[in-house]
């Protein structure tokens, strides 16, 4: 999912005016921000902008393990015994394991329809 990085951004409003699906909004300081659920990944926004500003979703990769440490961590502090938070840390593991297994299957059932189109 692209996204635009607010310190590159200048407001020309190029992304705004050549989105196909309006996914783009224009903030009050004119920095263009994107609605994941409109996007449809066409990646027309990042091959136009001239500041490059629309950065790839995989930049974000370091943020989103810290988001998920962070919450992790405040949610330990929940469990009191160092059994159950171990408990817990394990339920954690297990939650992100099958997050990990979503993407994998995921990953797979599309190059089977990957395939279909090149065929
Ligand atoms: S094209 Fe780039 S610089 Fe212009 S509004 Fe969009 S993200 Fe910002
Ligand atoms: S990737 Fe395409 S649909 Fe998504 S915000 Fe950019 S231009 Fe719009």
């Amino acid at each position: 999912m692209p996204w635009v990085n607010q310190d590159l951004c200048v407001g020309c409003s190029i992304c705004v005016d050549e989105c196909p699906v309006d996914a783009i909004t224009e903030q009050e300081n004119r920095k263009a921000v994107i609605n994941d659920d409109l996007c449809i990944r066409c990646g027309k926004c990042h091959d136009l902008c001239p500041q490059d500003a629309v950065r790839h979703d995989s930049e974000r990769i370091p943020q989103e393990i810290e988001a998920n440490l962070t919450k992790t961590k405040d949610l330990l502090r929940y469990f009191e015994t160092p059994q159950e938070q171990d408990q817990f840390c394990e339920r954690m593991i297990r939650y992100f394991n099958k997050e990990k297994k979503v993407a994998e299957m995921t990953i797979d059932k599309i190059k089977d329809i990957k395939n279909v189109i090149s065929k």
